[in-house]
């Protein structure tokens, strides 16, 4: 930048005049310049960093960078009405959100403010959406289930109430669709929810709602977006508000599930930020401090102990990747924020085994000692069985000749893809989820073909829900969570009559196609 000779002894004339005059702290500045949504705004010497500030005809900024001569603004409204020497008024406040129990059931934009027609939201209270995560002492570890009804998660990579997982994968592969079924699952358990939509296609979002109001989730959930044609520094803000609106639930002993659908395009709108605000530009253009970005906003999630409120937040943030590659720059870095993640595959998903989770490459860090026990009873070998099943798969296509050894861990692996396959919508309680994998872990499903295993699942369900035989064991697996050994004898006894009549619908049935006669006689 030139300065010109005289400018600069102009300035120093002007200082050496005004030497002895006192100093006044001003409270209004002035717009020095103004161009896509940021304003460079001199005199305002004891701005705070993120505070609002006024322009002319209420449209509001945030004050982000703090220089000595100037800072800059971005602005939160129509920047167009701005203009070169627009006066500009601190408010002394940061940006605040409304918080409490009159946001459920409705829809906020990303500063908190209703957008969903329903009128006013008559809240009590507002806090700084920006604040300081809980501290350790105020921490509790996790041991309680955070329940997703998806079997494939629930089982494999169970979530504890306060854990941060991540659900990562690439475009439409169902990554909305797993945290909208936990929401809809919370339904009755006591837990509120809150789906932050960033920079998405209001369409998309009107549909979540429509789907959320119609599975009677709308009721214990609040819905805070900022769609994609707002500005960047709205859709930056965004998250901050949500996990806000969920921090006053936890420090009053509430849980809480969030949502970030999704924080990819959260990194992208703050690029654009500083971009804009002309800091340096890093790795892939992001700025130097958006692992801070994401780190800040995720370690707000937490699970406290009674004297602080006794609550939680369980924080689903959602990443969108390229081509399936976890190790670009935003991927890796929530990867190593996060307390696991739930990796969705593109080729999975196409090959129709959906909900597409890739139980290799997904892990759960802190959820397994949240798990109830019946759950560990059945699913403890699963992970490896599973694995066991994809490493062979890829072996057998060379060769057409296998042991029976290798045949039984492929028809088996087959079996266990096919029961975590569940359509959207259609969550489990935990012990029902149980009771299905039963049939996989104490391998009954062998004596039936893979096309039968679905109907065998919708079979078990429905004689645990419905069958007063069935309910009895139900109810005394819920009683104390967990699988005693006459229980499971009968549960066990009563899938195998379920598997017996599914098998007697098979024409010429030869059970020497599934195993060895002895076995069968045995069954
Ligand atoms: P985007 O990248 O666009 O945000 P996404 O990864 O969030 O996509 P979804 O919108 O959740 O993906 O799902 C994509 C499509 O897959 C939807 O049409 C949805 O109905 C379908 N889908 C998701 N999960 C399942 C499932 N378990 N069974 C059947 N269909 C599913
Ligand atoms: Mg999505």
């Amino acid at each position: 930048m030139s300065i010109k000779l005289n400018q600069i002894s102009e300035v120093i004339k002007q200082q050496i005049k005004n030497y002895s005059s006192k100093v006044i702290k001003s409270e209004e500045g002035i717009v020095l310049s103004i161009g896509d949504g940021v304003a460079t705004v001199s005199g305002l010497e004891d701005v705070m960093n993120g505070e609002l500030l006024m322009f002319p005809g209420e449209i509001a900024g945030m004050a982000m960078n703090l220089e000595e001569s100037s800072i800059g603004v971005v602005i939160m409204g129509d920047a167009s009405k701005i203009v070169q020497g627009d006066r500009v008024k601190r408010t002394k406040e940061v940006v605040r959100t409304g918080v409490g129990n009159a946001l459920l059931g409705r829809v906020v934009n990303g500063i908190g403010q209703p957008i969903d027609g329903l009128g006013k939201i008559e809240t009590t209270k507002t806090l700084p959406v920006e604040r300081i995560a809980t501290g350790v002492m105020s921490r509790k570890s996790v041991d309680q289930p955070m329940e997703t009804g998806i079997v494939a998660i629930d089982s494999l990579i169970p979530i504890g109430k306060g854990q941060r997982e991540l659900i990562i994968g690439d475009r439409q592969t169902g990554k909305t669709t797993i945290a909208i079924d936990a929401i809809i699952n919370q339904k009755g358990k006591n837990v509120k929810c809150v789906y932050v939509a960033i920079g998405q296609k209001e369409s998309t979002v009107t549909q979540i709602v429509e789907k959320l109001r119609k599975n009677g989730a709308l009721e214990y959930t609040v819905i805070v977006t900022s769609s994609a044609s707002e500005s960047a520094p709205i859709q930056y803000i965004t998250p901050y508000t949500g996990v806000t609106i969920a921090e006053e639930w936890m420090f009053s002993g509430e849980d809480v599930l969030i949502v970030y659908d999704d924080l990819s395009k959260h990194a992208q709108a703050y690029r654009t930020l500083s971009l804009l605000l002309r800091r340096p530009p890093g790795r892939e253009a992001y700025p130097g401090d958006v692992f801070y970005l994401h780190s800040r906003l995720l370690e707000r999630s937490a699970r406290i102990t009674k004297e602080y409120g006794g609550g939680s937040i369980t924080a689903l943030p959602i990443i969108e990747t390229l081509a399936g590659d976890i190790s670009a720059y935003i991927p890796t870095n929530v990867i190593s924020i996060t307390d696991g993640q739930i990796f969705l595959s593109e080729r999975l998903f196409n090959a129709n085994i959906r909900p597409a989770v890739d139980t290799g490459l997904s892990v759960s860090r802190v959820g397994s000692s949240a798990q109830i026990k019946a759950m560990k009873q059945v699913a403890s070998t699963l992970k490896l069985e599973l694995a066991q099943y994809y490493e062979l798969q890829a072996f057998s296509k060379f060769g057409s000749d296998l042991d029976e050894n290798t045949r039984s861990i492929l028809s088996h692996g087959e079996k266990i893809v096919e029961i975590l396959r569940q359509p959207e919508g259609k969550t489990l309680d935990q012990i029902l989820q149980t009771l299905v994998l039963l049939a996989i872990n104490e391998k009954l499903v062998k004596w039936i073909p893979v096309s039968k295993v679905e109907s065998l699942k919708l079979a078990i369900i429905k004689f645990f829900m419905k069958d007063a035989a069935g309910k009895a064991i139900y109810e005394s697996i819920k009683e104390k969570n967990e699988f005693s050994e006459d229980i499971k004898q009968t549960a066990i006894t009563e899938i195998k009559k379920l598997i017996k009549k599914s098998i007697s619908t098979i024409p010429d049935y030869n059970p020497l196609d599934y195993g060895r006669q002895e076995d069968y006689d045995k069954f």
